[in-house]
């Protein structure tokens, strides 16, 4: 007997917090930030949640006994697996006993931390902390949560379940999809997933796998299925080389921190325009914690071509302390920037806006908004007021963006390709439009309810 119970991501995008029930283990596959639902209640930061229990009571997570921190009996589950680090698939293991089990990348587990060191502070939910060492200059990170690594390819046993990542092209790296057998089902499950990246073999290869495994289920996603996009990465590249260009002043571009093939991107766009890419701290921070994977090309902060660009020194955070000591690492600050406008290409959000007032962009500046809008995977982009501030600046907006997730003709070719028993569309506002558009396939389609059980076997 298998069963998967659906809390979240089946008729809407993010959320996704799917359990996996066997015989003798259950665990569930993702369990992320429901954005939509948190949003009918809280406004961040000043309205968040306080209390795993007033999110429960809001049917906001699931109540699913023994899994939160404040619950007093035993652990209720074995585990989380999850597939990538955008928050709308991980987020909410922030809520839950620090003792459970969550296994991922260890791509995956580095930029989730690496976001909670140079985030707002959490409180009694952090996935980690940032501490001072007493009486010295010095700050310890701590991981909170017991991640397990899963090495892409390799089985991960837990409890009488066997668990197969295989990393995907998704716009965050580390991205994976999972294949999991227990004693009489097979699930394919994509995460989030695209064909037109620059990883786009990684797909491939996860693709054939979930074939080979000849699954009864495919939980494949769906969040383009009313808006494909024709653009890809070179899109974006050589279009932006096009704005950069043709601009005199500064340029700025917004697009998600952990985005790194995208910051590859803007680097390619800098070095193609004679310019120096600025990073923020926060993106710099992330490709600072992942500069061990030297296998995976990620974009060296130590290039000659490459900056970050720190606020002011009386308001650091540990963080930006640590890029600043990093000996090999160029870094600006605002003035550094005055001065050279014109050699710039600098990542620049809603959030950074008040460095303008020292900056001053000059007049023939530009923005790049590189995210989709209003969401992009991480936040809400308050596209009202960065357009005010754009106005204030006389700074014109080009929107140059490439999705990351899958057009739907590329879902209907990795639906036939793996050809499962049984698929069920999640990650997607149009899962009707979706079961009709694969209707003519050799598959049965299954719409499951929000909070629903569907019995594999
Ligand atoms: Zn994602």
């Amino acid at each position: 007997m298998t069963s998967i119970t659906f809390h979240g991501g089946v008729g809407e995008v993010g959320g996704n917090k799917f359990l996996v029930e066997s015989k003798k283990t259950s665990i569930f596959l993702d369990f992320g930030k429901n954005y939509a639902r948190e949003k009918r209640f809280f406004e961040e930061p000043f309205l968040r949640p306080k209390d795993e229990e007033h999110l429960l009571s809001l049917g906001i997570i699931p109540n699913v006994p023994g899994i939160y921190k404040g619950d007093e009996k035993e652990q209720g589950i074995d585990g989380i697996v999850l597939s990538h680090a955008h928050t709308d698939h991980g987020d909410s293991i922030r809520y839950l006993n620090d003792q459970l089990p969550v296994y991922c990348g260890s791509v995956t587990k580095q930029i989730i931390l690496a976001r909670e060191f140079s985030g707002l502070s959490q409180g009694d939910y952090s996935i980690g902390k940032c501490l001072k060492v007493k009486g010295q200059n010095l700050y310890e990170r701590r991981c909170l949560k017991d991640f397990h690594d899963i090495q892409s390819g390799e089985m991960q046993s837990i409890g009488d379940l066997k668990v197969v990542q295989h990393c995907v092209d998704h716009s965050t790296p580390g991205a994976c999809g999972t294949i999991l057998e227990t004693p009489d089902s097979t699930i394919a499950y994509t995460g989030d997933i695209r064909m037109h990246g620059r990883r786009q073999r990684l797909t491939d290869g996860f693709v054939k796998a979930a074939k080979k495994s000849k699954p009864d289920v495919l939980l494949i996603e769906g969040t383009n299925m009313l808006e494909g996009r024709m653009n890809d990465e070179d899109d974006v590249q050589f279009k932006a080389i096009d704005v950069v260009n043709r601009t005199k002043g500064l340029v700025m571009t917004g697009f998600s921190n952990a985005d790194l093939d995208r910051a590859r991107t803007f680097y390619e766009v800098a070095k193609a325009t004679g310019r120096t890419l600025v990073l923020s701290a926060k993106q710099a921070y992330i490709l600072h914690s992942l500069r061990e994977f030297k296998d995976q090309d990620f974009l060296s902060l130590e290039n000659d071509d490459v900056a970050i660009f720190l606020k002011s020194k009386k308001r650091r955070s540990p963080f930006e302390l640590e890029l600043e000591s990093e000996s090999g690492y160029d870094i600006m600050e605002a003035d550094d920037v005055r001065g050279r406008q014109k050699e710039i290409l600098m990542a620049f959000t809603l959030y950074d806006m008040n460095e303008t007032f020292e900056i001053k962009p000059m007049v023939g500046s530009s923005y790049i908004l590189s995210s989709s809008e209003p969401f992009d995977e991480e936040m809400e982009i308050s596209y009202d007021k960065l357009c005010n501030w754009l106005q204030h600046l006389a700074m014109p907006l080009y929107q140059i963006h490439a999705s990351g997730h899958a057009r739907p003709y590329e879902l209907k070719e990795i639906i036939a390709e793996i050809s499962p028993e049984i698929v069920i569309p999640i990650h997607t506002s149009y899962p009707d439009l979706y079961a009709d558009y694969i209707s003519d396939l050799d598959v049965k389609v299954h719409l499951p309810k929000d909070g629903a059980t569907f019995q594999i076997s």
